[in-house]
Order: structure tokens, then C-alpha cells, then sequence
């Protein structure tokens, strides 16, 4: 089995408000391995974008990483010194947004900026200049060679997000995170800049983390997903099998909203029932189970841990467990990360 890239492990990231502490990524551990696409998804503000600024330590002010590691081949990004981490940025692992805005500057010229990313990190105006052209080419800007002179509000939206992916892929990354890249776009683009997306990944080996609301993204792009709930892990698998057997409540509410087109000329865009729980006072035991239609007694008050439910895959839901328990028996429930915080063993009373 190949190594991962990436181990991030029990990653705790907090905002410190005047009325409490949001506890934004409440202990997220995972893998990532070279060259795969892994899908983070989850409803907005379970904590998907903070998981990821916190990864690069991009966390904005009064957020805080209060703990965890994040292994990058090895070494822990968290423990870096600033001058380390600016360096890891950027050129091993690259970050792109929903808006485009945020990364590109309104004032300088696209392939100028393109340019500077890879300056940035040691090459030649020349070089870097021969390479913007490739790049811009490579995420089919037609007539690159004309298009790099052009500032930002002179492209189209998918064409500004295709120059923020240029920039994103110009040191040729270990890692890209993309955050709802595609969100803002039309469905086409969307479609278009998802497509480019996957190329990418085939060709150049960039392992995508691909973070985004949308289910029918994750199907169309990646091939394992983890789902998020009010900053924590509550599912992961194989994307097949995740949309074939969701073992987690909330993951099946969210395939259930999936808009399909008969639907859709029907009835509204279905939404997930009650309301996302308040990050700074998470309700106790599990914390989708003021929502969760499936709940029983142990929901209540016992935090379910993520444990194996099939081949890959782990949910973290007392229903599922249970009826595993009743199936299988107690010593199939594995702890992933043994030591990781989540402290189950196979037998022991949970
Ligand atoms: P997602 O990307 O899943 O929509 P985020 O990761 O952006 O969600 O946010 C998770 C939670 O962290 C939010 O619900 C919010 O409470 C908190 N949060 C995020 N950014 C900030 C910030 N700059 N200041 C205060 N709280 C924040
Ligand atoms: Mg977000």
C-alpha cells in the first residue's frame, strides 16, 4: 500500500468570539496519498474551509490551530518556521478558491501573476515566462501567448478561474487543495473547469482535495470523499461505495438532496431537515442527532467514534454500530487511528 502524502491528525482549529470558543475543526484526522482525488463535503459552515486554510496555516485572526500534527512526507507543517511553511506553499502544495478575486490582483497583469508564483520560488523571468504560456494553454485559455497581457476583469469567470488553477499548478504541486472552485461559475464552466481539473490529475499525478457542497461534484471528480458535520469526520469511503451504502445518517440526507432534473421541475431544491448545531455549544453525544431521524438512546449522550463499517470505510453513527454489532459482532468495529484520540479497541466496551 502506498504512503501517504499527507497524515493530518486530530486537528483541533478554534475561533476565540466574544461569545465562545467556535470550535471549527473539533479533531479531523485522514490521509491523503499521492496522486488521489479525495472529496471533502459537508454542508456550509461544517468546517471544510477551515480544515483546509489550517493545513497551509492560513487560518485567518482570531482563528487558532490549538492542536494536532499535519505530516507533509513526513514533516509537521505546524511545527514549521514561518520562513519553512512559505516555502511549502505554493510549491508543494498549492490552494485555489472559489473566488478568484481573492488570489488574483485586479491591478497586474494574469500572466504576470502566474509568472510571479513560480518566482517566487527560484525560476528565471525567461523560464517562468515560457512556462506561463504552457500553463495557461495546458487549462485551455485559447490564444495564451495574447491572453497573459490581460488583467483579470478583462477574462471571462471561468476563464479568471482557469488562470487562478494555472497559477495553483505552476510549480507543478505535490498537493492541491480546491476550495468550491467551481461554486460561482455556471454549470457548463463548472463542468468544463471539473473536467480540467480531473485531466490534471491524471497527467501531472496532483493529488486534489476538492472541497465542496455539492455531491454531483465529488461523483464527477473523486474517487474517495470524507464527509464533515459540524467540524468533525462523520463518514469516509470510496466514493461508489459512500453514494451506493451511505452508512451515516446525515450522508444519506445529503445524497437525498441531490437536485435531480425530473425533481427539479417539480419541487424545490431539496434541503437537509432542522438546522446546522452552533459550533461554540455542539450538541451532546452525537452531534447530528437533533436532526437524525434514525437516532436512538446511546445518540444522545455518547459521542460516536469513527470506526470501520465495510471494506474502507468508517462512519462514526451508534445506529450503524449497533446494527454492525448485531451483524458482524464487536470485534469487526476497528479504531483508525489508534492513539489518534479516538481510543476504541476491537472488544472493549463502547
Ligand atoms: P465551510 O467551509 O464548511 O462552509 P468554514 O470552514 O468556513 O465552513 O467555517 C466553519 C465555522 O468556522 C463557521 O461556521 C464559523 O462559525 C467559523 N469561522 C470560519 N471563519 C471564521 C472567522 N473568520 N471568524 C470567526 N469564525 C469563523
Ligand atoms: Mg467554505
Amino acid at each position: 500500500m502506498a504512503t501517504p502524502i499527507l497524515q493530518v491528525r486530530d486537528l483541533r482549529t478554534q475561533f476565540a468570539m466574544p461569545d465562545g470558543i467556535i470550535k471549527a475543526v473539533d479533531g479531523v484526522s485522514f490521509d491523503l496519498y499521492p496522486g488521489e482525488s479525495l472529496g471533502i463535503v459537508g454542508e456550509s459552515g461544517s468546517g471544510k474551509s477551515v480544515t483546509a486554510l489550517s493545513l497551509l496555516r492560513l487560518v485567518p485572526h482570531p482563528g487558532r490551530i490549538v492542536s494536532g500534527e499535519v505530516l507533509f512526507r513526513n514533516q509537521d507543517l505546524l511545527q514549521m518556521t514561518d520562513q519553512e511553511i512559505r516555502e511549502i506553499r505554493g510549491r508543494d502544495i498549492a490552494m485555489i478558491f472559489q473566488d478568484p478575486q481573492s488570489s488574483l490582483n485586479p491591478v497586474l497583469r494574469t500572466g504576470f501573476q502566474v509568472d510571479e508564483a513560480m518566482r517566487a520560488h527560484g525560476k528565471s523571468k525567461a523560464d517562468a515566462h515560457a512556462r506561463t504560456i504552457e500553463l495557461l494553454t495546458k487549462v485551455r485559455i485559447p490564444a495564451a501567448e495574447s491572453r497573459v497581457k490581460d488583467y483579470p476583469h478583462q477574462l471571462s469567470g471561468g476563464m479568471r478561474q482557469r488562470a487562478m488553477i494555472a497559477m495553483g499548478l505552476a510549480n507543478a504541486p505535490a498537493i492541491l487543495l480546491a476550495d468550491e472552485p467551481t461554486t460561482a461559475l455556471d454549470v457548463t464552466v463548472q463542468a468544463q473547469i471539473l473536467e480540467l481539473l480531473a485531466d490534471l490529475n491524471r497527467e501531472l499525478g496532483t493529488a486534489i482535495v476538492m472541497i465542496t457542497h455539492n455531491m454531483g461534484v465529488v461523483a464527477g471528480l473523486c474517487s474517495r470523499v470524507m464527509v464533515m458535520y459540524a467540524g468533525q469526520i462523520v463518514e469516509e469511503g470510496p466514493v461508489e461505495q459512500i453514494f451506493e451504502s451511505p452508512q451515516h445518517p446525515y450522508t444519506w440526507s445529503l445524497l437525498k438532496s441531490i437536485p435531480r432534473v425530473d425533481a427539479l421541475r417539480h419541487e424545490r431544491l431539496r434541503s437537509i431537515q432542522g438546522m446546522a448545531p452552533d459550533l461554540a455549544d455542539p450538541p451532546a453525544g452525537c452531534r447530528f442527532h437533533p436532526r437524525c431521524p434514525f437516532r436512538i438512546e446511546e445518540c444522545f449522550t455518547k459521542e460516536p467514534k469513527l470506526l470501520d463499517v465495510a471494506p474502507n470505510q468508517r462512519a462514526a453513527c451508534w445506529v450503524t454500530m449497533d446494527r454492525a454489532r448485531r451483524e458482524m459482532g464487536a470485534d469487526t468495529l476497528i479504531d483508525i487511528h489508534p492513539g489518534a484520540g479516538s481510543g476504541v479497541r476491537p472488544g472493549e466496551e463502547i
